[in-house]
């Protein structure tokens, strides 16, 4: 009886822990600038995507193979076929400002924050 209680005790204190973990998760998730994945691609019109949906994108085109990830918050390059290989050596950007480079392939990934975020840190 006092074992099943202990366990009870435990399960409560791990189930507490885990939705404080979440909400403290969801609150500081909530206060970073980081929103926004700007993509440019040669001398097209930028395209936009959030940063906190994990997703694969593959932007290769006419041979010239650039696959980004987007995994908790963070981009990296996984596969370019590039000479250099800057862009998969950049490794994973999680800051506004912060940008993965394919010169050779006139590509470019910018992470973008909210403008009332930025107007918050400068103030802070
Ligand atoms: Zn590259």
């Amino acid at each position: 009886m006092n074992e099943m209680k202990r366990a009870d005790v435990l399960l409560m204190v791990v189930l507490v822990l885990l939705a404080g973990f979440f909400i403290l998760r969801n609150v500081m998730s909530s206060q970073e600038t980081a929103q926004i994945i700007e993509i440019r691609q040669g001398n097209e019109e930028p395209t936009y995507v959030s940063l906190h949906e994990d997703a694969i994108i593959d932007l290769s085109r006419d041979g010239k193979i650039n696959v980004i990830q987007i995994i908790d918050g963070s981009v990296h390059m996984i596969e370019a076929n590039c000479r250099d290989h800057l862009c998969v050596k950049k490794g994973h950007i999680t800051k506004v400002g912060d940008s993965i480079v394919c010169l050779p392939h006139r590509l470019a990934i910018s992470i973008l924050g909210e403008e009332e975020g930025e107007i918050d840190v400068l103030s802070q």
